[in-house]
């Protein structure tokens, strides 16, 4: 048999039949790794491999061993997951993810009593990069019947952005939703690599700041109520990690899944899928049919938050449920500390560039801006912002 490995790719060959676990035995990968598709399905531990099969092995993080039958239904699992002690055949396992982001829509962590994250009268954006998570969450709040059109920021990372850019247009085409798109070398006058080529930070630092401004930039000027983004249980509780080894006091203020505006200059920022774990949501997609982008940002090494995630998936591998316990703890107490605090944002100026919230004169985007252009060549597509 042929057995594709994804991210890192490699192909291996086998002589079959094989079961799922025994294949992975033989190619040495922990089973909670990895989701495994055969003949366009996700298959469990116990399924039988021909020895002509061509399987696929994508890599994900958290999970483990459970029962193989729907909890719901009984028929045979495709997804089981430790954490609820629980499996899912396709059709349950899908209202297992909606129940989870209803549940952050109408009662996440940092809401009032009463309040929602959105409502169906609000606009949303989503903010979609071409992987599993913002896709699948643009897909969720589709089926749930939202108002909710997408946008995908061209980084200029080379093939990369190429395949990001369509595989978020095929999405929207496919649902038959809005996607606004924009390009940070066209609007901006840079692209990732070469803003970080001078901007005397780290890669992801230049690249996080200036999607966070366009997309915020985007929700504000095109009205929208609401931008969302896909970070999920394990992205949250690596940050989180990272935040409290290095006591990173106005990050963990600050860290939640809701974030409220400032006075449409700052739109509200919601994570409906933090509640669910990266390798739900890559099953998700799987079961969905949703085709994402596979391959990790080649830019990705200098990310912290992978340490975090690493460390994160041992515990995870001893104790199920860890992550959430670690999340979920921090935001029941951070709510009660942030009950009796000032409320932030009182003392958010403009920018004396770009009039967006700042506490400084100048934004952070505008100068790392300047910054950068003061650098580069001119490009002839350099725009005025
Ligand atoms: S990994 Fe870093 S450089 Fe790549 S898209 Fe994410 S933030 Fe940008
Ligand atoms: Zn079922
Ligand atoms: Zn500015």
């Amino acid at each position: 048999m042929i057995v594709r490995m994804r991210n890192p790719d490699a192909t291996h060959q086998l002589s079959g039949p094989l079961s799922v676990g025994e294949m992975l035995e033989r190619l040495d990968v922990l089973p909670h790794t990895v989701l495994v598709i055969h003949d366009g399905e996700l298959v469990t531990a116990d399924h039988e491999l021909p020895d002509d099969a061509e399987v696929e092995v994508r890599s994900v993080i958290s999970g483990g061993a459970a029962g193989s039958s729907c909890v719901v239904c009984r028929v045979p699992a495709v997804i089981e997951e430790p954490r609820h002690r629980a499996a899912w055949c396709p059709d349950h396992f899908v209202e297992h993810v909606q129940r989870q982001v209803r549940k952050a829509i109408d009662h996440g962590h940092g809401l009032a009593d009463g309040e929602r994250m959105f409502s169906y009268d609000d606009r949303l954006l989503v903010a979609v990069s071409g992987g599993k998570d913002s896709l699948a969450l643009w897909d969720v709040l589709l089926d749930l019947g939202y108002r909710v059109d997408g946008l995908y920021v061209g980084l200029g990372i080379g093939g990369y952005s190429a395949r990001s850019g369509q595989t978020c247009r095929r999405f929207a085409e496919r649902r038959g939703a809005t996607l606004h798109e924009v390009d940070l070398a066209e609007t901006y006058g840079y692209t990732t690599p070469s803003g970080a080529s001078v901007a005397g930070r780290s890669t992801c630092g230049v690249c996080g700041l200036s999607k966070r401004y366009v997309f915020n930039r985007v929700a504000v000027d095109q009205g929208y109520d609401v931008l969302l983004t896909g970070h999920n249980l394990d992205d949250e509780a690596a940050t989180l990690l990272g935040n409290l080894l290095r006591w990173h006091d106005d990050l963990l203020a600050r860290q939640g899944p809701v974030l409220s505006g400032v006075d449409g200059r700052q739109a509200r920022k919601c994570k409906p899928l933090y509640r669910l774990s990266e390798r739900e949501m890559a099953a998700y997609c799987v079961v969905r049919g949703i085709d994402y982008v596979v391959e990790e940002c080649p830019l990705v090494a200098g990310n912290s938050g992978h340490e975090q995630k690493a460390a994160l998936d041992v515990l995870e591998a001893g104790s199920p449920g860890v992550k959430a316990q670690l999340l979920f703890g921090f935001l029941d107490r951070q709510e009660r500390v942030a009950a009796s605090a000032p409320s932030p944002g009182a003392d958010v100026g403009s920018c004396q560039r770009c009039g967006m919230p700042t506490t400084t004169d100048v934004c952070a985007f505008c100068r790392q801006r300047e910054r950068i252009l003061a650098a580069l060549p001119v490009l002839p597509s350099r725009a005025a912002v």
